[in-house]
């Protein structure tokens, strides 16, 4: 779909400026440890290293856990395949010996690929399943390299991998690990902070909103998962030649408890916070050699802890931002004229159909035979009493339930059944009866999440922060911004959406699906819970939309609203039409009066 060029609002030096505050610590950090040789002994460059090769693993698979919410308890599992490929490569025990700098890129591609191998059965298994899923891996990992004699040495072990001049001293090592950790650290806040980063999040609290929007899990996982998996066997490679000898005693599940603990503490959502929690994990067993066998215990301490005092982890510690109270008595202003500089007018021209659509749950005829035409530029009202199928009718045409009999089209096309994530492309949006909306991020990021099929850039430009993933952003933002203003939320655009009022989230929902510049937009009870004064700007918010050229069907209670703005009306009692036609004729047909409007 093309969208509307919109330009950016701000200059580059500025948006640096903008970006500023949020790079300082990291920049702290990296001082730190840029000084820390000058200041310290061997002793610390081991810990150090250790640090910042473990940040490597973990940078990664925060992106899994902390980001896409998947617990991906058996990490350890990537870094022990990634370790034992390096070490195998240089060994030259099955090929030619390899050179370590060769090594370890061919170690990322088997970690990369067996990331995947791990993280799909996330797609069909729930939390707790892929979490053992996970730790199942690990032990064959580790069995594998017991049982494998020849090759990885068995419980004998196999010498690590060297690295040349300079990096074969303490702390030249030290810098090529701090230097490699400076790096995925990028890689992934650049993700974080990209389209895709924003997927994962919406995956993880708003799936099925998620879907709506256009992204597709499977995907989106596959790309996390090959990146997660690569940065793991890397950080496994270089773990291998500070270890200088491996067996696979040394990857002890302690470590894959180490990893996911340092993500709890860190916050999820968040880079900053694991960084630090990885610091403070790999440190805090050192700060007392006594301390150092009770390391698991120290780290369950602690989870427990951070669980109970601050479920939101080193960076909910951190939100400054949002701990500002917010004024109380706001008032939702929509700006609905401003609408014609942010979506594209559209061409019209097809009509969204139903005709015949049947669907039963077990014996509930939830709809049974239904007809109905969305017109592009009209507005469609579908009323009837709870449970009589009206949201259940939008799940169908969204593509959540495939219909047990009937047609669905769009214009000329049929439109198949099932697919929802493939609903946004063909320009149908929707908001939904209890509204979805990512707590956890900002009202603007929720917003711009709406737009993720319309940038262009890659995972990888993504990755590498090439210039269309900033084109991406700037447009995304811009936009998300513009239609905030639009439904008169743009002064709360960067406060965390779980602070907000309901009435407050069934517009940012609608912001959200004007992302897509819809050719329909589907509301469900868009007006429940607020007030007669926001039920009139409402109003004039659907009509604006419509006057784009967008067709909307409206599934609503309050009667007021829908006999004002509809062009045309459908009644739905257990399932079945019990009437259609303009306002005028739904208001005096008897039965619908008897038996919905009680007038
Ligand atoms: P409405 O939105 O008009 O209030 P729904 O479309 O949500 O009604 O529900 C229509 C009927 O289908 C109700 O009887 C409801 O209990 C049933 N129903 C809806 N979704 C499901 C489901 N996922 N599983 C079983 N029954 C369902
Ligand atoms: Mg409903």
């Amino acid at each position: 779909m093309t969208s509307v060029t919109v330009t950016p609002p701000r200059s580059e030096p500025s948006a640096f400026r903008a970006v500023l505050p949020q790079l300082v610590p990291f920049l702290c950090v990296f001082a730190v440890a840029m000084i820390l040789p000058f200041v310290s002994n061997d002793y610390w460059a081991l810990i150090g290293t250790r640090a910042a090769i473990y940040w490597v693993l973990v940078s990664g698979l925060n992106l899994v856990v902390g980001f896409a919410g998947h617990l991906a308890i058996g990490y350890v599992a990537l870094l022990t395949l990634g370790a034992y490929t390096t070490s195998v490569l240089v060994a030259g025990n099955v090929m030619p010996a390899v050179p370590v700098f060769a090594a370890l890129p061919i170690a990322a591609v088997v970690g990369a690929v067996f990331g995947v191998v791990v993280g799909l059965p996330a797609l069909r298994l729930r939390t707790f399943y892929f979490a053992m899923s996970t730790l199942g891996f690990a032990t064959i990992v580790t069995q594998i390299a017991l049982a494998w004699q020849s090759v990885t040495g068995g419980g004998i072990g196999i010498a690590g991998p060297e690295f040349p001049a300079p990096f074969n001293t303490a702390w030249g090592y030290y810098y090529l690990c701090i230097g490699l950790a400076a790096v995925s650290t990028w890689i992934s806040a650049n993700i974080a902070h990209s389209r895709f980063g924003r997927a994962l999040v919406a995956l993880r609290d708003a799936e099925v909103a998620a879907e709506a929007t256009g992204i597709s899990k499977p995907r989106m996982l596959i790309a996390i998962f090959l990146l997660a998996g690569a940065l793991a066997a890397i950080a496994g490679g270089l773990f291998a030649s500070l270890q200088t000898y491996i067996t696979p005693d040394a990857f002890t599940f302690d470590l894959s408890v180490l990893f996911f603990i340092a993500i709890l503490i860190g916050g999820r959502g968040s880079i900053l916070g694991p960084l630090l929690g990885t610091i403070i994990l790999t440190i805090l067993p050192e700060l007392a050699a006594p301390l150092a066998a009770w390391s698991t215990f120290l780290y369950a301490v602690l989870l427990l802890v951070i669980v109970l005092v601050i479920p939101g982890g080193i960076a909910a510690l951190l939100d400054f931002r949002n701990r500002r109270p917010l004024p109380s008595n706001r008032a939702i202003l929509p700006r609905p004229a401003a609408l014609g500089d942010i979506v594209r007018k559209r061409a019209g021209g097809k009509t969204l159909s139903l005709r015949g659509i049947a669907l039963s749950f077990g014996n509930v005829r939830a709809i049974d035979g239904l007809d109905l035409d969305v017109a592009p530029g009209r507005i469609h009202g579908l009323i009837g009493p709870n449970g009589s199928g009206k949201t259940t009718t939008l799940n169908v045409i969204s593509g959540y339930y495939a219909a047990k009999g009937g047609t669905m089209t769009l214009g000329d096309d049929a439109l198949p059944p099932g697919m929802p994530a493939l609903r946004a492309a063909r320009g149908i949006a929707r908001t939904f009866q209890t509204p979805r909306v990512i707590g956890e991020a900002s009202v603007l990021q929720n917003v711009m999440i709406g737009g993720t099929i319309e940038g262009e850039a890659s995972f990888v430009e993504a990755l590498l922060s090439l210039p269309r993933h900033h084109r991406d952003e700037r447009m995304l933002a811009a936009k998300a911004r513009g239609l905030l203003g639009v439904v008169g939320l743009e002064t709360l655009a960067d406060v965390r959406a779980d602070r907000l009022q309901h009435s407050e989230l069934r517009f940012i929902e609608i912001a959200r699906a004007l992302m897509l510049d819809p050719d329909f937009l589907l509301l469900d009870e868009p007006a429940a819970g607020l007030s007669a004064d926001e039920i009139d700007r409402l109003a004039a918010l659907i009509k604006a939309i419509c006057a784009r050229g967008t067709g909307v069907l409206l599934v609503e209670h309050h009667a007021d609203l829908i006999f004002a703005i509809c062009d045309q009306i459908t009644v739905l009692n257990l399932g079945r039409i019990l009437a259609a036609g303009t306002a005028a004729e739904i208001r005096s047909h008897k039965e619908v009066v008897s038996a919905y409007l009680g007038a």
